[in-house]
């Protein structure tokens, strides 16, 4: 098995302060391995996960070109390899967060924050219902479930039904990653509650308290419609793996030069642009906002955020691959 070579590789350089995947992927380059194709419709299977973790970093350029790692930061990540507790929903957690960022066109410096605390990813039971109940009216807006739609659409899924989004579920999760927002497997949006709890340390910090369900609300609307994007696509695709929720060449041409991100695309179709919640609160226009939610709450027929009356600042981060995460300086991650 191709995750068994990776372990004795790397137990076999146990005396080296570096480790280098290189020599791992040499052996690879003779076999030629296909990207490995997640369906997940009988359950999960931690043993393919773990594979598609490996040949996603072996077809990833930008993971290739880092020569060396600190041999403890890969540590971690090699226990997960070894790991016996692959029923653990955290585990699983884990996993899907692992497979998506093995793909991310990133630095250096991204691969080792990651390797460094992926571990942290807890699930969590949370307790507050606003989140939840908010997810069913998001989902049963007829604007967003629109927008969500013809942005899979974009990406190849054929025969999309309003129904396709009811069983998506939401799960909570806590974890040393202060730049993860969220990501999404096949059925679940996965939102971090450590960046949620920031936000509202942060909204304090503004004197803004009494905005909190209102920012909280629509920062989660923007998480949930680009997370909800990516979890339709992959199973209307039947891939976890989905080659990549960038566009083909030929719907590049058509859709234009922009950040052809798909989750990214469907907040676009709704909010303008990707607003960065985190900024501005002590400027934003929280009459406008406040008109704005309720309308997605009840369901208005028509949808219309004007950004500049808003006042929201649009983010900064590049997206990078299918997990949303916030990164200030732009084009530090392409
Ligand atoms: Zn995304």
């Amino acid at each position: 098995m191709l995750t068994d070579r990776f372990i004795k590789e790397f137990r076999s350089h146990s005396n080296n302060e570096l480790f280098s995947f290189n020599s791992f992927f040499q052996t690879l380059a003779s076999q030629t391995p296909p990207k490995v194709k997640i369906v997940m419709s009988n359950g999960y299977d931690a043993s393919t996960g773990r594979e598609a973790i490996l040949i996603n970093f072996y077809k990833n350029p930008q993971f290739r070109s880092i020569d060396v790692f600190a041999r403890s930061t890969v540590e971690k990540f090699v226990q997960f390899l070894e790991s016996k507790d692959c029923e653990n929903p955290s585990y699983e957690c884990q996993l899907i967060f692992m497979v998506h960022c093995s793909k991310a066109k990133a630095e250096y410096s991204f691969f080792e924050t990651v390797f460094k605390n992926f571990n942290t990813i807890k699930i969590v039971e949370y307790k507050d219902s606003y989140l939840e109940n908010l997810l069913l009216k998001i989902k049963q807006n007829d604007t967003i479930v629109k927008a969500i739609k013809s942005s899979v659409f974009d990406f190849g899924a054929k025969h999309i039904d309003k129904d396709d989004l009811k069983p998506i579920m939401v799960v909570f999760f806590e974890a040393q990653l202060n730049i993860l927002n969220g990501f999404a497997s096949m059925d679940k949006i996965y939102i971090n509650l450590t960046k949620i709890n920031f936000l509202l340390e942060t909204i304090e910090y503004y004197g803004k308290k009494q905005n909190n369900d209102l920012i909280l609300g629509l920062y989660f609307t923007r998480l949930a419609i680009h997370e909800m994007t990516h979890v339709l696509l992959r199973r209307k695709l039947n891939d976890l793996n989905v080659s990549s929720p960038f566009l083909e060449q030929k719907n590049m041409e058509i859709l234009g030069n922009d950040f052809l991100e798909s989750g990214y695309i469907a907040e676009k179709k709704i909010f303008g642009a990707k607003i960065d919640f985190f900024r501005g609160l002590e400027i934003l226009n929280f009459d406008y906002l406040n008109n704005f939610f309720r309308d997605v709450m009840e369901n208005k027929s028509t949808l219309n955020f004007d950004l500049k009356i808003s006042r929201c600042q649009i983010s900064e981060s590049v997206p990078i691959m299918a997990v949303d995460i916030d990164i200030r300086k732009k084009r530090e991650y392409e």
